[in-house]
């Protein structure tokens, strides 16, 4: 789940592989989102405080729609 930095809200349900910090969220692994993903197109924003939590990028190489997080904006924990 990640969720806020700021003001807690959780924002996704995201289903990360590997170990490590998750530094980006590729969009078709978003299990679930309280923010409608296809607006506000370029970018995340937390829908109660409408901080920037990351930048909405393609990846070229693997033609992936990315979410970059942006540091110290979020907060991360594991769900069930
Ligand atoms: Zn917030």
């Amino acid at each position: 789940m990640v969720s806020c930095g700021y003001c807690k809200t959780d924002i996704v349900k995201y289903q990360k592989v590997g170990k490590g910090r998750l530094l980006r969220m590729y969009v078709d692994r978003i299990i679930e989102s309280s923010v409608d993903l296809s607006k506000n197109y370029g970018a995340l924003f937390c829908p109660n405080c409408n901080k920037q939590l990351a930048t909405r990028v393609t990846l070229k190489r693997k033609n992936k729609e990315a979410y970059i997080l942006i540091r110290s904006a979020f907060n991360t924990r594991k769900i069930g």
